[in-house]
């Protein structure tokens, strides 16, 4: 394991102007960053810039400014590329987030390789962006969605897991950390369990990416997704990795300008991998500003970020253990910045909006993940998630707000 240096937290959240304001006559506390994160300084001058100096269409300019636009896109690959420890740039597909990355594997990859009667294979704790394009490519190609089920911590249950995947089985998608629970799944075990039958693995790492470092290549993973929203980055942004034999493999997803090569009405020919699956003017001040998030995150370094949000996710777990009435849902032994909970007889509606009074932001809802609260017997919970400019006092203003909504709701 690598040096684990401590975060300088002060310094950081000068980096994030939108901290800095209070919210009903209280500091903004935003403990709502499994939704989204904040946006540094370097991330918003990027976005500037770019429109201040370099706007132009990439990749068929014969101009300054569509040349600089271009490199600066493209460099914003080879960032992407190893930050997630590709080995080859041109496995990095941008796409809008890890939604449209799960779609566009499932109406590619899915299309051309599930038929009738074969199985794809997901887990209870799946966000409904990894569920429902499964459901919809099933349904056109007539195959069978299967799920692995999970245990009352929030683990996943590899017996039977590994019972699924049989002969029929064309894809295992799982999510590496789960945005509901905060669970981080065993994805390199996963992988190997998987390809041990021949499957190939879609991790949706929405989440995980902005925690953990990750290393597509040591994970062996076919497909990884992020969403740079997530990392520190803007919205609309992200990344689809996936293997270059697959991408060389897969029919384009979306038809238009940028992924062909030649066209004529007899048909068309396509152009090379990435490009293929990047159809018409893609989000290029997104891409750049993604770029500049990614340097953000990997200077502060992801074994740094892991080990902060490590001691918020103790001293939160303590804090909301020692309140009485509070039940926190998702017990899994391995655990990111993600602390979803349930306080006797009030709604988490109700301490959504009862801590928003204090200024505190965080989460309440279903989380995209009505399947997960369904296992848990419950329709909605409390969700505070934590990210690299949070600290430990911010936690017991938590506290004091929970005490809050204890009053009130006795
Ligand atoms: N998967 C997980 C685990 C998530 O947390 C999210 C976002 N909440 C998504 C997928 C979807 O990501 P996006 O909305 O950025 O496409």
């Amino acid at each position: 394991m690598s040096k684990v240096a401590t975060l300088d937290v002060e310094t950081l959240r000068r980096e994030f102007p939108i901290l800095h304001q209070e919210i009903r006559g209280k500091p903004l506390v935003y403990l709502d960053n499994a939704a989204t994160t904040q946006k540094p300084r370097a991330v918003l001058d990027a976005l500037r810039g770019y429109y201040e100096r370099d706007n132009a269409n990439i990749h068929r300019g014969v101009h300054a400014l569509s040349e600089r636009a271009t490199a600066a896109y493209e460099a914003a690959r080879e960032k992407a590329r190893a930050f997630l420890g590709a080995r080859d740039v041109r496995e990095i597909v941008f796409v809008r987030g890890t939604t449209e990355a799960v779609n566009l594997v499932a109406q590619t990859f899915g299309r051309s390789r599930v038929g009738p009667g074969d199985e794809i294979v997901i887990t209870h704790m799946e966000h409904h962006s990894n569920i429902v394009p499964w459901q919809l490519l099933c349904g056109q190609i007539g195959a069978v969605l299967k799920v692995a089920p999970i245990t009352d911590e929030g683990e996943l249950d590899l017996d039977a897991l590994a019972g699924l995947l049989g002969p029929r089985t064309k894809l295992l998608a799982v999510v590496h950390v789960s945005n509901a629970l905060g669970t981080v799944n065993p994805v390199k075990r996963i992988v190997e369990l998987a390809h041990a039958h021949g499957v190939p693995v879609l991790l949706d790492g929405a989440q995980a990416a902005a925690r953990l470092p990750v290393d597509v290549a040591d994970l062996g993973c076919d497909f990884y997704t992020v969403s740079g929203h997530k990392l520190y980055g803007p919205t609309g942004v992200g990344a689809l990795y996936a293997k270059l034999d697959h991408l060389e493999a897969m029919p384009p997803y979306q038809g238009g300008g940028e992924m062909i090569r030649s066209v004529t009405f007899e048909g068309t020919e396509y152009n090379e991998v990435p490009w293929k699956f990047e159809a018409g003017t893609p989000n290029i001040a997104g891409v750049i500003g993604f770029g500049a998030a990614l340097d953000f995150v990997s200077d502060i370094g992801l074994d740094a970020v892991a080990a902060h949000e490590d001691e918020l996710l103790r001293t939160g777990t303590e804090v909301l253990e020692s309140i009485p009435g509070v039940t926190i849902v998702g017990r899994a032994r391995h655990k990111a910045g993600v602390l979803s909970f349930l306080l006797d007889g009030a709604h988490p509606h109700d301490i959504g909006t009862i801590l928003d009074r204090e200024g505190i932001a965080i989460r309440a809802g279903h989380h995209c993940a009505q399947p997960v609260m369904a296992r848990f017997g419950v329709a909605a919970t409390a969700r505070a998630s934590f990210g690299v400019y949070n600290t430990l006092d911010e936690i017991d203003a938590l506290a004091r707000g929970l005490a809050k909504v204890r009053e009130i709701f006795g």
